[in-house]
């Protein structure tokens, strides 16, 4: 009678342990989906970036800004120079994860990850014209240029770069973010 009842309690416990089995795998399999989801969307998508100050084209900038020694680092984006005041539109769509107001170096600045898992970074606006949430495409306007954070003092420009976690294009290496950057020049249209 009581080998019964314990050959029942181990079949209520196999029970048990294969229904927390199949949840286990129900979560395992959610979780690969959205992650594949997310690195279908960030691969296959394109990435095809515009300038994105207005108006503006290769004249803007230097081709040589990106990743030239700056103190002691290198500088990690390039530097778009307008007037202040010049409408900031994202170089590509995507979702504002962040922005910040007047804060480092950056001063006025804002995150926008894009397809290729990117994270693009637009920095010393005069103003910010989005917020973080937004979903935004190549014609909304997120700013203006200006010359907030370590730009005080220097001709307007915005600070433009691209952050990623997967290598593509021209990337480098950044060991104190321990990121990867993109060169933006070779994208833009
Ligand atoms: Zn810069």
């Amino acid at each position: 009678m009581e080998r019964t009842s314990l050959i029942g309690y181990i079949d209520t416990s196999n029970d048990l342990y294969l229904h927390a089995i199949r949840t286990m795998k129900k979560i395992i399999w959610t979780i690969l989906f959205v992650v594949g989801g997310m690195l279908a969307i960030g691969i296959f998508l394109p990435t095809k970036i515009q300038n994105p100050v207005e108006g503006c084209g290769k004249e803007s900038y230097n081709p040589k800004s990106f990743w030239h020694p700056w103190g002691d680092h290198k500088h990690r984006g390039i530097d778009i120079f307008a007037k202040k005041g010049t409408p900031v539109h994202p170089a590509i769509g995507g979702i504002v994860v962040a922005t910040a107001h007047n804060k480092g170096a950056g001063g006025n600045c804002i995150l926008v990850l894009s397809s290729g898992l990117r994270l693009h970074y637009y920095a010393h606006l005069s103003e910010i014209d989005t917020h973080a949430g937004a979903i935004v495409s190549r014609k909304s306007i997120i700013g203006k240029v200006g010359d907030t954070g370590n730009a005080k003092g220097k001709p307007a420009h915005l600070h433009y770069s691209i952050a990623t976690i997967i290598p593509q294009g021209d990337w480098r290496w950044d060991p104190k973010f321990c990121t990867i950057f993109i060169n933006p020049i070779k994208e833009m249209e």
